[in-house]
């Protein structure tokens, strides 16, 4: 590619599509979060929205049964997830398609169970789970992470950080309210711990962009992507006890 004509989401996708996971997360939250669900014997059909390059899908299919589909809007991390399903020898059970979390081709009821890590607030927590309550079957399970207020203290600089990243954090007691008035019933909430903030994400991408730097030597648009990343970690390392990730089960009524 040109190097003058990189924009900030090539270098969003460039630096994200070799990583196990695209945003804070880990295998065994994943799996603590599956332990919240009462009927994961009878799971056959679940769809994981916004699943980047499917790190937690292939966690999710080593887990429950049935068949996954995994949707993102980049076409680049679903190759990467369909690589990763046949090298797992997953790919009859797991498959990845290209579409938006906001315009989901699927059948009313389709699904046992509703995954998505560190996407939902792309569309907002109510209208996420607002607008996905249809494809689950009654009983079935949603499980999201996202990011969320600890204290009702906010303070400015994070808000403002949010705000340009195109979401509106909330506490965790209203999004539980706001889940339970979309259908279901709140089942679990529970805060992702700090190491999957830095061990798994942060470190991981810091290695990513030094790569980028050395392919894209005096590119300012590198320059300016990896100075907005290495001020999401000030600002997580300054307010991690006002604000983190957290994951949220909702079982559909
Ligand atoms: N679930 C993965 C990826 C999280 S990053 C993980 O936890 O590691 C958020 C992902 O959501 C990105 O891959 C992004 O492409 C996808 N995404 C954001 N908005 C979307 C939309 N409207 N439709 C589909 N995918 C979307």
């Amino acid at each position: 590619m040109d190097n003058e004509q990189l924009s900030m989401m090539d270098l969003v996708i460039e630096a994200h599509v070799g990583l196990d996971r695209q945003g804070p997360g880990s295998a065994e939250v994943t799996v603590k979060a599956l332990s919240f669900l009462d009927n994961i014997d009878r799971i056959s059909r679940t769809a994981d929205l916004g699943c980047g390059t499917g790190g937690q899908t292939m966690v999710l299919a080593q887990n429950i049964a049935g068949n996954i589909v995994g949707v993102d809007q980049f076409s680049d991390f679903i190759s990467v997830l369909n690589e990763n399903a046949k090298k797992q020898n997953l790919q009859e059970r797991v498959t990845g398609v290209v579409g938006s979390m906001e315009n989901l081709s699927f059948q009313q009821e389709e699904f046992d169970l509703i995954w998505s890590e560190g996407a939902i607030d792309n569309i907002g927590f109510e209208k996420g789970l607002t607008y996905w309550n249809r494809f689950l079957k009654k009983g079935g399970h949603v499980a999201v992470t996202c990011p969320s207020w600890f204290t009702d203290e906010h303070p400015a600089e994070v808000e403002a950080f949010w705000a340009e990243a195109g979401s509106n954090l909330d506490t965790i007691g209203n999004n539980v309210s706001i889940m339970q008035k979309a259908g279901y019933i709140p089942v679990a909430a529970f805060i992702l711990p700090e190491r999957c903030w830095t061990d798994r994400y942060f470190v991981p991408r810091q290695a990513a962009e030094q790569e980028l730097l050395k392919k894209y030597a005096g590119n300012k648009t590198v320059e300016a992507f990896i100075e907005s990343n290495h001020y999401e970690e000030t600002l997580y390392s300054k307010y991690k006890q006002f604000y983190g990730y957290a994951f949220y089960i909702g079982k559909k009524i």
